[in-house]
């Protein structure tokens, strides 16, 4: 572990980089079982979004897995590890004013937190994509339940290893009564009810 490290006064803020983007940095992080919607979420958050002159960046599965933690597994300790570099990734990414979407699994409820508290305030925005094992086995987008129940996929979250659900989450979407649109209009509507999709107030005139 390195120590003896020190923060260099910088002469940017997040404050004029957002001021630039004209919307705040902010962790928007979708959890939920595989097939619960994540990555159908995220892409129309970033797609509607996008098209109202926003800049969001998705982490997922794809992007995340092939690279950064091409090096981890399925194992508790390596999905938490997963969680904690995609946390620090986000975080950064919000700090340069990027509105960062991660769409993971994260099925353990102490690690999610601990990303929560690497955030500034009101900046991390937890979102459970509640639907049953059932609803999800029923989706099977990529065939992996099938796979899990033939026992070819061990640790397969919500068949073989644990999901933990938010206790507090910003929102819960059960995608299972509300169709894809309807919950991309919910998670907008967050975002701008918390008022994200601004510029920051004092830098609003630039
Ligand atoms: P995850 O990323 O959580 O594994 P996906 O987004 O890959 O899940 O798959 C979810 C599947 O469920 C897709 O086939 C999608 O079309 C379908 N679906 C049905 N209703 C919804 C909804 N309300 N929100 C998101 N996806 C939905």
């Amino acid at each position: 572990m390195a120590t003896n490290l020190e923060y260099r006064n910088r002469s940017i803020s997040r404050e004029q980089r957002e001021a630039l983007l004209r919307q705040k940095g902010c962790v928007v992080w979708l959890t939920g079982l595989s097939g619960s919607g994540k990555s159908t979420i995220a892409d129309a958050v970033e797609r509607r979004l996008y098209e109202s002159g926003h800049l969001v960046y998705v982490f997922d599965g794809d992007n995340i897995r092939h690279g950064l933690n091409a090096d981890l597994g399925f194992a508790p300790e390596d999905r938490d590890e997963n969680v904690r570099r995609v946390g620090e990734v986000a975080a950064l990414f919000a700090d340069a004013g990027i509105i960062a979407v991660a769409a993971l699994i994260s099925p353990y409820r102490r690690e999610r937190d601990s990303v929560r508290e690497r955030i500034p305030a009101g900046r991390f925005l937890e979102i459970h994509l509640d639907a049953s094992v059932e609803v999800c086995e029923g989706r099977d987008p990529k065939g992996l339940y099938q796979k899990a129940r033939a026992g070819a996929i061990p640790d397969f979250t919500g068949i073989s290893a644990p999901y933990e659900s938010p206790e507090h989450p910003e929102l819960v979407l059960r995608t299972a009564e509300m169709d894809a649109d309807a919950c991309t209009d919910a998670v907008i509507a967050l975002l701008a009810g918390r008022d994200l999709l601004t510029p920051p107030r004092e830098m609003s005139a630039r």
